[in-house]
Parts: C-alpha cells; structure tokens; sequence
C-alpha cells in the first residue's frame, strides 16, 4: 500500500497528480468523467483488502511471484567489485514484468463492470500481457498498434490474436506507439459506458502513472525481504532500465525514503545521445512538455514536435518518460544514465555465457551500466538489476547485428 507519511518522497502525487512540476492531468473535458471514476475506483479498492488478496493470489498462480533475487556469481567475479544479484522479473509468466501491472488494471476494470479493455503496445509486450489476462478472464480485447510496428513485430501480433485479440494497426501520424496511444485515448471516450483503457508504463494522465507504479512496486518490495533475506541489509544500488520507465518505478519506488541506497534508471543512448537524435534518452537527451495528458521530459525538437528515437529495442522507444522519474531527476534522488546499442549487446552476450540467462535487449542496457561501475566497488557493496524481461523475442535483431543469418 502506498506510503502517506508527510516529508517521505513516497508520498507523491499530490492531490492534483503532480510530482513537483511533473504529471498532471491534461485531458479534453469528455475524458475527465473518465479519469475521475478511474480515480475513485482506485482508491477505493487501494484500501480494500480483497483487491489485493485477489492480485496476491494470482500473482503466486499465475503469474509466478515472488520471482527470485539471484546472486550472479559469475558475472560477479568476472567483474571484480561489487556483488551483483539479479531481480528475475523474466522469470514471470509472458516473460517480463508487464503482467505485474495489467493485472491490476484489469481486476479494476472487472470491479467497475468494464467487459472491454483496450491498450496501446509498441514492441508488443504489453499488448501481449493485456490479450492474456483479458482470455483468462474471458474480455473482449482491443490493441492498437503503430501500422509499422505491426510489420516490425509479426510475432507478437500472431500471439495476441492466438489469445483472442483485436489488433488494430494505426497509420495515423507516423504509425508508432505514440500514435496507437492517441488512438486508444479516442477509443475511451467513444466507448465510454464498456471500456477500459490499461496503459501499459508510468505515463498517461494522473492517476495511471501512481497506478502502474503501485502494481509494479511488488518488484522493489520483494527486493527488500530477500535482500533481508541473503544478506542482512537493504541493497547499496539498485539498477533498471527505462523506456516508459514502470519496472524501474517499481524497483525504485520502495527505496525512495533509503537516502543510503542509489538509485540508477538506464535510458536507451541508441548510436549515441546527440543531435541526431538516435537514441530514446528523454531525460539525458529531452526537455519537459506535454505528452499523453501529463507533463514530463519529452524528445523533441526547436519546435516542440515530438521526435520518434530510435533504439536497438523495441520495448525502449518510447519519445517520453513517466513524470515521477522527471521529479525524481530534478531533485537529484536518482540518478540518470544513458547505455548504447553497442554496450547493451556486449552486455546481453556476457549474461548468456557467463549466467546462462538470455537477457532481453532492454534490461541489457541495464547490465551494461552496472559493467561500468561494478568493478570499481569494493566486494561488500551490493548491486541489484532488475532483469525485467527475457531475450527470446530478441535473438533475430541480435543475430542481425552480429552478422549472422538465423532462419525462424
Ligand atoms: C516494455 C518493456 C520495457 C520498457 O517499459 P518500462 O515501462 O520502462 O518498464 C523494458 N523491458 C521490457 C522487458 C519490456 O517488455
């Protein structure tokens, strides 16, 4: 349950959605009633108990939790320094930490009498979360999708209509995820009486960024009794990697009041965070603006256009970054990096050979910045990952930039 304490940096939004100057709401007067009632839903059911006996009990069944805190013994050693120990998220069903949240957002859709749910998805993670619980609990589903993503991720599209799916490409705009997220949004308020929109990061406007990171924030709970567990004490830094930035919100969201824990979010730094603008760093590389109803750091240009960004994965091109993480930046509590394409895949091929875990592209960003810092820790400083997701969907783009052909 969320911590209210005055003074703790858990305590955030305020009354109004806003981490600092960041979040908001900034939605059209027919959204509102929506939003509103989203929002009153929630906090009801963030103080019933039977809410999360429910998510508990599927969480243990059916999704796989509490997912282990591994001690990566190999990749300890090779590097030299620090102990390092993975957060093994992939390890959920659907492979990834997605389901944490959809899972929530849907119990809530079925307490609010809502029979159909409608998503955004990029790379198609989400969407592929989304049409599995909707046919565990027997909802009609609708994803849209970019009309280029659609082509780019064949696979993930097959899954979502092998779960009985709708997935509607979207050419709008320049037919990627931002564009599916707009159409989603005119979806909702078209199909206001049935529908529920379930936003797949920590973005959109307030309540979904508290929201999804309240869902998520099982990962960085768990960290904490079994690193009590393993070790005696709470972890010295915790890594994640950012594309909406919802598995490192709920990673970081239980340390925030821990002033002696570091906290480190990885951006996408794609071929380099420069003014060719390939790369998907709305922190290291953006400015703040408005995106999707809420105000955050956003890739842009001179004239305020939202750009694309461009990154090895998929799961990380997202052009903004939820708004906590925006708060968080400014005021210092965590800290911002950015990992290129090149150092995530030597670091994806070291986990394969050193741990004997595929690692997606995305948490390989991760991987590649605790390289960086690991070795020159001493021994007793204890690092955690969170490994938010597994490298099977990504093997044909790593083939690829490693030169070899792989037929699927
Ligand atoms: C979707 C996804 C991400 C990016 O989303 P966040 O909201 O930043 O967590 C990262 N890793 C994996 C494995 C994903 O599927």
């Amino acid at each position: 349950m969320p911590d209210t304490r005055q003074n703790s940096l858990r305590a955030g939004p305020d009354g109004t959605g806003r981490f600092g100057e960041f979040g908001g709401r900034f939605v059209s007067e027919t959204l509102m009633p929506l939003i509103l009632a989203l929002e009153d839903e929630y906090e009801r059911a963030k103080d019933d108990p039977t809410f999360w006996a429910e998510m508990d009990d599927l969480w243990e069944h059916y999704v796989g939790r509490p997912s282990p805190l591994y001690h990566a013994s190999r990749l300890t050693e090779h590097l030299g320094g620090a102990k390092v120990y993975l957060k093994r998220d992939e390890l959920n069903h659907t492979g990834a930490h997605k389901i944490n949240n959809v899972l929530g957002q849907i119990i809530l859709a079925r307490r609010m009498g809502k029979t159909r749910i409608i998503a955004e998805t990029g790379a198609g993670q989400h969407g592929v979360a989304t049409a599995t619980v909707c046919a565990k609990f027997g909802l009609q589903c609708v994803v849209y999708m970019g009309a280029h993503d659609v082509e780019r991720q064949a696979p993930n599209v097959f899954r979502m209509r092998l779960l009985g799916a709708t997935v509607v490409p979207v050419t709008s705009g320049r037919g990627t995820l931002k564009d599916a997220m707009n159409d989603a949004l005119r979806d909702w308020v078209t199909n206001v009486r049935d529908t529920f929109y379930c936003i797949g990061t920590v973005a959109g406007p307030h309540p979904y960024p508290a929201m999804v990171r309240d869902f998520q924030s099982i990962i960085g709970k768990e960290v904490r009794w079994q690193m009590e567990k393993a070790e005696g004490r709470l972890p010295d830094t915790i890594v994640a990697a950012i594309g909406g930035g919802s598995n490192a919100m709920g990673l970081f969201h239980p340390f925030l009041d821990d002033p002696s824990v570091r906290i480190i979010g990885v951006e996408a730094g794609g071929k380099g965070v420069d003014d060719r603008m390939e790369h998907c760093a709305s922190l290291t590389g953006g400015r703040p603006g408005v995106l999707h109803g809420n105000k955050t750091y956003l890739l842009q240009d001179d004239d305020g256009q939202i750009l694309e960004g461009y990154s090895i994965s998929a799961g990380l091109d997202y052009p903004g970054i939820g708004p906590e993480h925006s708060w968080l930046h400014d005021i210092g509590r965590a800290e911002y990096v950015s990992i290129t394409d090149k150092e995530a895949l030597e670091a994806f091929q070291l986990c394969c050979a050193l741990e004997g875990i595929i690692p997606a592209l995305e948490p390989s960003h991760a991987l590649a910045h605790v390289m960086k810092i690991a070795p020159a820790l001493p021994r007793e400083h204890l690092i955690v990952m969170n490994m938010c997701g597994r490298g099977d969907k990504d093997i044909f783009t790593v083939a690829k930039h490693l030169g070899v052909e792989v037929k699927a």
